[in-house]
């Protein structure tokens, strides 16, 4: 199978840049869109073949090496996301997924006016913010969200056209939505005034949908979320965006998670961190506390000397990562706590007990005893 020099695909020079073979493609991949042309199985080769050509000439290596050695330069590696059984994808999920962000201000924006060269539109996607605990984004959860949504008038099956009556086809551009004007030498394609680029006429429009061929609803969808979910991930909802315009695919629903705050915990990716107060006594004798984590409680083991700031790392008590599946770790930050509102009785103590550890401060409090000597020094000099 002898293939075409992607130079001649596009019909763009050997000195294209980047930016003319980026437009060239567009246009073709607008003309070929098997969305646009499904009477026509050529636009489909058409539309794969620009596709590869666009694959290769917008990559600067793969570019080079094409230059240098033909089809033979990027073939053997090039089946990755195209020609043989590559080119998955084409089946019901939407187009601005399987051919990345080229098509999304194409094929995004569904009916939301933009470019009216033809009148099948996919349907736009939708995105839904959903706040939930950070529990639940641990375990996963299942719930239960409402949209609002654009679907397929019932009354009319989105023909907009009254029940009964047919929309009739535009007799000014004969259906295409587009009328050619001649200017001069030039003929100039433009959205047909009569249709608005629909191609159709609709006499009696459907009092349903006003002739929209589509309703506002609410629907209720459940959502899964899966265990592990962190703050901005995306759930995407295959077709469960806006209906299609003239037998155009649904758009698909995104799901953004957002994660509201813990009254306890601060997440990190998978690690959770935890503020620790500990009193003054168990800072310095040691001891045992209890711990919250997201399953339960745990213990641990506060070692005699602790000091303020230490930072304490359970393994595995964070929160199962949703791609990597492994556990991250819980981080206990100590802060020991300076008694408050103290009896009588509890400033003798403390007093007698500061008597006893100033008899001999280098060992009780190095700390506080080598930064005493330092500030001696400074005002020495
Ligand atoms: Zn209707
Ligand atoms: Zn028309």
């Amino acid at each position: 199978m002898s293939k075409r020099d992607y130079y001649e695909v596009l019909g763009v020079g050997r000195d294209a840049s980047d930016e003319d073979i980026k437009k060239a493609y567009r246009r073709l991949a607008m003309k070929h869109h098997p969305d646009r042309n499904p009477d026509h199985p050529k636009s489909e080769e058409r539309f794969k073949e620009a596709k590869e050509a666009y694959e290769i000439l917008s990559d600067a290596s793969k570019r080079k090496a094409y230059d240098q050695f033909g089809h033979a330069g990027v073939d053997q590696n090039g089946g990755a996301g195209f020609g043989g059984g590559g080119f998955g994808g084409f089946g019901g999920q939407g187009f601005a997924d399987a051919f990345g962000d080229i098509f999304g201000d194409i094929f995004g924006g569904g009916g939301s006016g933009g470019r009216r060269s033809s009148n099948v539109y996919r349907g736009a996607d939708l995105r839904y913010n959903l706040e939930i605990s950070l529990e639940e984004a641990a375990h996963g959860t299942e719930t239960k969200i409402r949209i609002p949504t654009l679907e397929e008038c019932e009354a009319c099956h989105g023909t907009g056209a009254k029940a009964g009556t047919q929309p009739t086809v535009c007799p000014t551009c004969g259906g295409h939505g587009q009328v050619r004007m001649q200017q001069g030498f030039f003929s100039i394609q433009q959205t047909c005034p009569r249709c608005n680029g629909s191609g159709k006429i609709i006499a009696n429009p459907c009092s349903s949908c006003s002739g929209n061929g589509r309703i506002k609803k609410q629907k209720t969808l459940a959502v899964k979320i899966p265990a592990g979910v962190d703050e901005g991930d995306r759930i995407r909802l295959s077709g469960e965006g806006e209906a299609g315009v003239n037998g155009g695919p649904p758009g698909d629903l995104y799901v953004v998670i957002h994660i509201k705050p813990h009254a306890m915990f601060k997440r990190e990716h998978n690690d959770l961190h935890c503020e620790m107060p500990i009193s003054f006594a168990t800072a310095a004798l040691g001891g045992e506390i209890e711990i919250p984590t997201l399953d339960g409680s745990a213990k641990l083991k506060i070692p005699a000397e602790t000091q303020t700031g230490r930072v304490f790392r359970l393994r595995g008590k964070g929160i199962k990562g949703v791609r990597t599946h492994a556990f991250g770790d819980m981080l206990c930050h100590v802060v020991v706590e300076t008694p408050v509102s103290l009896t009588e009785r509890q400033k003798e103590l403390l007093q007698e007990f500061e008597t006893l550890s100033m008899q001999n401060q280098s060992t009780h409090q190095p700390r506080a005893k080598s930064w005493m000597d330092k500030v001696k020094e400074f005002f020495a000099q």
